[in-house]
C-alpha cells in the first residue's frame, strides 16, 4: 500500500465521538466536512475506500493519472478537508445505526467493529451504477461503465481492445473518453436515450456553459466512434472460449452486431439510500427527501449528493457545503441558487434518461438475473412482489443484498424494495458479534 493510502487507513480508536460525522468522501461529503469543520465543529468523515474521492475522484495508481483532469481539484479539496482538521476514516464501511446517535462502521483491514458516536449525521452515500440483464451480461468482457473506468484507474489494462459502451446516462460519454486515452478502442457507443431528448436537453444546457463544455471535451475525445441514440444492447455474444466476441445492438427497427473484447454496460445511476432508510429518514420516489437545508425528515440527520437526487458533481459540492453549514448551525442562503441549478440539472438528467419500455423484456427465460444467487428470469417470473421472490428464489439474497438485481427487478417487474436490515453491508459475523471494549476516542 503506497504511503498516500497508508495516511488514510491508519489504525483508528474503537471508538469515534465527532459533533459532526459524515458517511461518505465524494465531492459531497469532502464539501460538507470541510463546511463544518471551518465552522469549529469537530467533524469525522467515513468512508469505504482506501482514500477520499468518491466517484469521479476516484484516486487511482499513480502510475495512471496521466489523464487525471480531476487530479488537482481532487487533491485540492482533499487538502482543504484536512487542513481544516477533519479526522477521516477510511477502509470502513458503516453497517449499522443501532440506536440515534451511533453508527457502526466495519473496517475491513482488521476485521474491527468502530462505535461512532455523533451530535449531527451527514449522509452523502453517492449513488452506483444501474445494471440490466440481457442474454451474455455475465460473460466475461462486459463490465459495468463506471466499474471498468474503475478498474483501469487501478491500473487494468485496455490499449488496444475494442470496447462497445452502450445502456444510458452521461457517464457513458465520460467512460467512452477516458478508454479512449488508455488506448482502448471505443467502437460504439450506443445511448437509448432517443435523439429528440438529447437534443432538448442539450439546449437546455446552453445557460449552463460549463457543464455543455465538459460534455462536447468528451465528445471531442472520441470524435472518431459513432454515438447512437435510441439503440440499446440485445445480446452480449460468446465467441471462443467463452469470452465475449460482439454485441448485438438494436435500434427497434433493426438489430445489428458489433465485433468487440469488451462491453462497458451501465444504465444510468440508482441513489445509495439504504442507509438513510435504515435511519428512519423519509423517502421521495428514489431519493432522500430533504429541505432547503438538506435536513432529512429525521432532526440533525442532513443528506447531500446523489441519494438526493443524481444532479453531477456540482450538486454534490452545493448540497454538501449547505449541509456542513446547516449542520453546524450557520446560514446557507448564499449556496441555495446554486443548489436549484443542481436540482433542475437532475430533473433533466431524469427526463432525458428515463429508460424506454423495451429494455424490460430484454431478458430471455434463461438469462441470469441473480447473478449472487445463479437466479435466472423464468423463475422470477409467477411472483408479485420482491419479498416474495426472495423468500421463494433467493434473488437479491447474495453479497450484493440486491444492490443490482433489487433495481433491475424494479425496472422489469414493478417491484419496490421497501424493507432494509441491518448490517446494510455483508459482514462476518465474528465482527458482530465481537464485544469490543469501547477506548477513550483519540
Ligand atoms: C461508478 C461511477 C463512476 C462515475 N464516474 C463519473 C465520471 O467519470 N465523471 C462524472 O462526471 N461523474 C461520474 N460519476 C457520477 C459522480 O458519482 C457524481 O457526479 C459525484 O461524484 C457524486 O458525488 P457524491 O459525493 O454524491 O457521491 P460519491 O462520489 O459516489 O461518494 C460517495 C462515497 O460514499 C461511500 N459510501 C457509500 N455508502 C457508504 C457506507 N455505508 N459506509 C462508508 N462509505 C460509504 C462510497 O463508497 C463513496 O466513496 C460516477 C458515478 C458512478 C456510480
Amino acid at each position: 500500500m503506497s504511503d498516500e493510502l497508508n495516511m488514510f487507513i491508519k489504525p483508528q480508536p474503537l471508538t469515534q465521538i465527532a459533533d459532526v460525522v459524515v458517511v461518505g468522501a465524494g465531492p459531497a461529503g469532502i464539501a460538507a466536512a470541510t463546511a463544518a469543520s471551518r465552522c469549529g465543529r469537530s467533524v469525522l468523515v467515513i468512508d469505504d475506500n482506501p482514500a477520499p474521492g468518491g466517484q469521479i475522484w476516484r484516486q487511482g495508481l499513480p502510475s495512471q493519472r496521466k489523464f487525471d483532469a480531476d487530479g488537482v481539484t481532487r487533491d485540492r479539496a482533499v487538502e482543504q478537508m484536512l487542513a481544516a482538521g477533519v479526522r477521516v476514516a477510511s477502509g470502513c464501511r458503516v453497517i449499522d445505526a443501532p440506536d440515534r446517535a451511533t453508527l457502526r462502521a466495519y473496517r475491513e483491514e482488521d476485521g474491527a467493529v468502530l462505535h461512532v458516536l455523533y451530535g449531527k449525521l451527514i449522509l452523502a452515500t453517492g449513488a452506483r451504477e444501474r445494471f440490466l440483464p440481457f442474454p451474455g451480461w455475465t460473460l466475461p468482457g462486459v463490465f459495468g461503465a463506471g466499474g471498468l473506468q474503475a478498474l483501469v484507474k487501478g491500473g487494468y489494462e485496455v490499449a488496444g481492445k475494442r470496447v462497445v459502451v452502450a445502456g444510458t446516462g452521461p457517464l457513458l460519454l465520460a467512460v467512452a473518453a477516458h478508454l479512449h486515452d488508455y488506448g482502448a478502442k471505443v467502437v460504439a457507443m450506443a445511448e437509448q436515450a432517443p435523439a429528440w431528448k438529447l437534443a432538448a436537453f442539450s439546449a437546455t444546457m446552453l445557460t449552463n456553459p460549463s457543464k455543455l463544455m465538459q460534455g462536447a471535451g468528451y465528445r471531442g475525445r472520441v470524435i472518431g466512434t459513432p454515438y447512437q441514440a435510441g439503440t440499446w444492447p440485445m445480446a452480449a455474444i460468446a465467441g471462443e472460449g467463452g469470452l465475449l466476441r460482439a454485441v448485438k445492438l438494436s435500434n427497434g427497427k433493426k438489430t445489428w452486431e458489433v465485433a468487440c473484447d469488451m462491453l462497458a454496460c451501465g444504465f444510468h445511476l440508482v441513489p445509495n439510500t439504504e442507509l438513510a432508510a435504515l435511519l428512519g429518514c423519509e423517502l421521495r420516489g428514489d431519493f432522500v427527501k430533504v429541505d432547503a437545508n438538506q435536513q432529512t425528515s429525521q432532526q440533525g440527520i442532513y443528506c447531500a449528493g446523489e441519494p438526493t437526487g443524481i444532479g453531477g458533481l456540482d450538486a454534490a459540492l452545493a448540497e454538501g457545503e449547505i449541509a456542513g453549514l446547516a449542520a453546524a448551525g450557520q446560514p446557507t442562503t448564499h449556496l441555495q441558487k446554486r443548489a436549484e441549478a443542481g436540482r433542475k440539472f437532475a430533473a433533466g438528467l431524469e427526463r432525458t434518461f428515463a429508460l424506454r419500455p423495451e429494455l424490460r423484456t430484454l431478458a430471455a427465460p434463461d438469462t441470469v438475473f441473480c447473478r449472487c444467487e445463479d437466479v435466472q428470469t423464468a423463475s422470477l417470473a409467477g411472483h408479485h412482489s420482491w419479498t416474495e421472490a426472495k423468500l421463494q428464489t433467493r434473488c437479491g439474497m447474495g453479497p450484493c443484498q440486491g444492490r443490482i438485481c433489487g433495481p433491475a427487478a424494479e425496472v422489469v417487474f414493478g417491484w419496490k424494495n421497501a424493507s432494509v436490515r441491518q448490517p446494510i453491508f455483508p459482514t462476518p459475523v465474528g465482527a458482530l458479534c465481537s464485544n469490543d471494549s469501547i477506548e477513550e476516542n483519540a
